[in-house]
């Protein structure tokens, strides 16, 4: 078994050997023939009272329930790293991963929380990163939602993770340099910058409010790819006034929606919440802001991330942002 982060001296980031988690409980495909549609599944072991890999047993929750994951990538009880030399560096997979259940409905998703268990999700989301940032040994909080069995989820039981680490990852690096180097030649704020276009122009726009504004980016990689900004700069969830997580719920839940009605069947995706980094929190040109990647075009047909992306890391996407955020919004904001 081999548990520990390796170095790529090409791509300058490092990769996570996590071997012992090729044996982790896979639901996927299994449980949606097996219990789709009911509400509790008794062998679900995301559901009250669910039996876990680990031997505990679930509380019988009401709201949101989180807990340790039981196959976790990062841990502070991680091997020490094997030892390696020459152009070759490792180092312990240090971190807390997380796993959040949204809902005790076992059917439910996201998109069908009521506003006040929508609400109940972006409270935790934001004390889950308050908690896990006081920690001397977190750099920074990532949480994500792997939605539908071909994004790989293997669990069709409403939850998200939550990835907890000492390091920052590579698109936040990337993000904080960009807005940064754009206040150094631009003297202003990059994300600012992005509102403004996508308000003036119009044509991406879903929906929006007092603080929120949910729009498909001119640049989106993928077809139906929404992002969800605050109109104020705030680095985390932490910086958001009350009045303001719930407007956040307002646009999140109308935009999800929209996804899911596009056609017949759910949308698959994936969410992630993109907070500040330690090192970035002071600084206001780094926004928090929500990502929905939708990993199906059109009815049943998914986008593969193919040798151009995977390989080359460069897109394509397959549809216009102008043409997809117009489909969207057809479906209606109710
Ligand atoms: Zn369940």
């Amino acid at each position: 078994m081999i548990w520990e982060n390796r170095w790529h001296p090409l791509l300058e980031r490092w990769v996570t050997i996590t071997s012992h988690r090729g044996a982790r409980p896979w639901q996927g495909a299994y449980a949606s023939e097996t219990s789709a549609g009911l509400s509790h599944d008794p062998s679900c072991y995301l559901c009250p009272r669910g039996l876990r890999v680990s031997g505990a047993k679930n509380p019988d929750y009401a709201e949101v329930f989180v807990f340790d994951n039981d196959h976790p990538a990062f841990d502070h009880n991680a091997p020490e790293p094997l030892p390696v030399g020459g152009v070759y560096q490792s180092a312990k997979a240090n971190g807390i991963c997380r796993v959040m259940c949204y809902t005790p409905d076992h059917a439910g998703r996201l998109s069908e929380l009521s506003s006040a268990g929508m609400q109940a999700v972006i409270n935790v989301w934001r004390d889950q990163t308050e908690e896990l940032m006081q920690r001397d040994d977190i750099e920074q909080v990532f949480i994500f939602e792997n939605n539908g069995e071909i994004v790989g989820v293997s669990n069709p039981h409403p939850h998200c993770q939550i990835y907890a680490v000492p390091f920052v990852f590579p698109s936040t690096k990337q993000i904080a340099s960009a807005v940064s180097r754009y206040r150094t030649r631009q003297h202003a704020d990059l994300f600012a910058a992005i509102v403004a276009e996508e308000e003036q122009d119009g044509r991406r726009l879903l929906t929006q409010n007092a603080d929120w504004v949910a729009f498909v980016p001119y640049f989106a990689q993928l077809p139906y790819e929404t992002w969800i900004v605050p109109r104020q700069p705030i680095a985390t969830l932490s910086g958001a006034s009350a009045a303001s997580l719930a407007h956040l719920g307002q646009v999140l839940s109308q935009v999800l929606k929209m996804q899911d009605r596009l056609w017949a069947s759910p949308q698959s995706y994936i969410l992630s919440l993109h907070q500040a980094p330690k090192p970035y929190i002071g600084n206001h040109d780094f926004r928090f802001f929500l990502q929905i990647q939708p990993m199906l075009r059109g009815p049943g047909l998914q986008k593969y991330l193919a040798g151009i992306e995977t390989a080359a890391g460069h897109f394509l996407n397959d549809g216009s942002p102008e043409e997809k955020a117009a489909e969207l919004k057809a479906t209606g904001r109710a």
